[in-house]
Order: structure tokens, then C-alpha cells, then sequence
């Protein structure tokens, strides 16, 4: 199982310091796999409060290019330098305002796992697409354009779900993974208001192999009660 904590834009490099503090310093299931995404500019503090420890540190983007032209973006052998070892792509906020396409998400993918970090990349429908009944459709056009890696875990992340308190059911989650599983064999993380009263249930499906969290990984007990709730022990 694997629990990422993504931060959005929240938490510059003192409060992201606090937080790994405290964090390194709660009990944290051994079989859970645990992971924050905190912005660029407090990944830094992230890597040092917890180096020696399991905790990994993932950027939210990473550039599909190792250097250039490209302002504001950041590259993949940077954040190696940083000591980070794994990014986010193509989560439906980058997708729905800053015009990634399943293309550039694939990209970026690419060259991060080349360049040897860990690849969390985000799919997921829209409220307009599920109610339109194409739901798998697009589940297959966006995992299709990526590909296998062991580094790579793909994130289902209903759109709808996303900050709005609303959960995909566990059945309906089970359903999308199965289906993304069937065109990428990678493991499959859930993200969609996961909280601590609904994770369990949740993260007891057979094809849900851990959860991206946003929301409700921004406090270190709600975080840390998701990641024990994913421990089967
Ligand atoms: C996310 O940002 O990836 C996410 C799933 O957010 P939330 O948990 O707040 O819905």
C-alpha cells in the first residue's frame, strides 16, 4: 500500500518543516508505503527533516525536458539534486488549468522515470463525462498514452471527487482500477476526498492499492490515520 500526502499549493518551507517534524516523529505503519508531494519551494526543507527516514518526498510536476527555455518549469535531474525521489503528472488541476494534455502528462512521466524518479501519474473523469457514460473511454485514452515501468503507479482520481467532499463508492473505485489495470499492469491509487472515517473501506478493495490524498493530508493526525488505516495489520 501506498499513501501520498498532495499538498497542492499549501505550506511554505516552515510550515512544510513543522509538518515533517511532526510527522517523522508519529508512529507510521511499517507496511504502508508513505509519501508528501509538497510544492517546489519546500521540497528542500521536506528531503532534510526526513532524510533518514522511509517517508519519501514527491514534487507535484516535474518538465519533460532536462534543461532549457522552459520558465517556470522545473526538471527532473533538479529535483534528483534535491534529494527528491519521485512527482506527481498530469493531476486533473494541472490538466484543467494549466492545459496539460494526455500527451504532455505522458512526457513528463517519461522522462521522469528516465531520469530515476518514481512517477505518480494522475487519471480520472470528469462529473460531464461520467454522466455522458464515458467514463472508460477516457480511463483508457489517458492510461494508454503511458507506459510500464516498475517506478510508475497510476493515481484514478475522479474529477468530481476532488476537494468536493464526494467519493467515488468503493464498487465504483474497484470497477475504474480493474479497468486501468487491464490496459497498464501498475498498481493503482485511489485520490478523491479520502478521509480517515472513509478510507478503510476504500483502501479494502481488492484493485486499490493506496490513495492520493489531498485534502486531508495537510494535518499530520488525519494524514497519519489514513496511512494506519491502509496497514491490513
Ligand atoms: C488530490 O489533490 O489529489 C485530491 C485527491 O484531493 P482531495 O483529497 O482533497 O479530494
Amino acid at each position: 500500500m501506498l499513501i501520498a500526502g498532495n499538498w497542492k499549493m499549501f505550506k511554505g518551507p516552515a510550515e512544510a518543516a513543522a509538518f515533517c517534524r511532526e510527522l517523522r516523529a508519529t508512529e507510521l505503519p511499517a507496511d504502508v508505503e508513505v509519501v508528501v508531494c509538497p510544492p517546489f519551494v519546500s521540497l528542500s526543507e521536506a528531503v532534510q527533516t526526513l532524510a533518514g527516514t522511509e517517508i519519501g518526498v514527491f514534487a507535484q510536476n516535474c518538465h519533460w525536458e532536462r534543461d532549457g527555455a522552459f520558465t517556470g518549469e522545473v526538471s527532473a535531474p533538479m529535483l534528483r539534486e534535491l534529494g527528491v525521489y519521485g512527482t506527481i503528472v498530469g493531476h486533473s488541476e494541472r490538466r484543467q488549468y494549466f492545459g496539460e494534455t494526455d500527451e504532455t502528462v505522458a512526457k513528463r512521466a517519461r522522462t521522469a522515470l528516465a531520469e530515476g524518479l518514481h512517477v505518480i501519474a494522475c487519471v480520472g473523469e470528469t462529473g460531464a463525462d461520467r454522466d455522458a457514460g464515458e467514463t472508460s473511454e477516457v480511463l483508457r485514452r489517458q492510461t494508454a498514452v503511458l507506459e510500464h515501468d516498475e517506478n510508475l503507479v497510476v493515481a484514478y482520481e475522479p474529477v468530481w471527487a476532488i476537494g468536493t467532499g464526494k467519493t467515488a463508492t468503493p464498487a465504483m473505485a474497484d470497477e475504474a482500477h480493474e479497468l486501468i489495470k487491464s490496459v497498464l499492469d501498475v498498481p493503482v491509487l485511489y485520490g478523491g476526498s479520502v478521509k480517515p472515517d472513509n478510507a478503510a473501506e476504500l483502501l479494502g478493495q481488492g484493485a486499490v492499492d493506496g490513495a492520493l490524498v489531498g485534502g486531508a493530508s495537510l494535518d499530520v493526525d488525519s494524514f497519519a490515520a489514513i496511512c494506519l488505516a491502509a496497514s491490513p495489520s
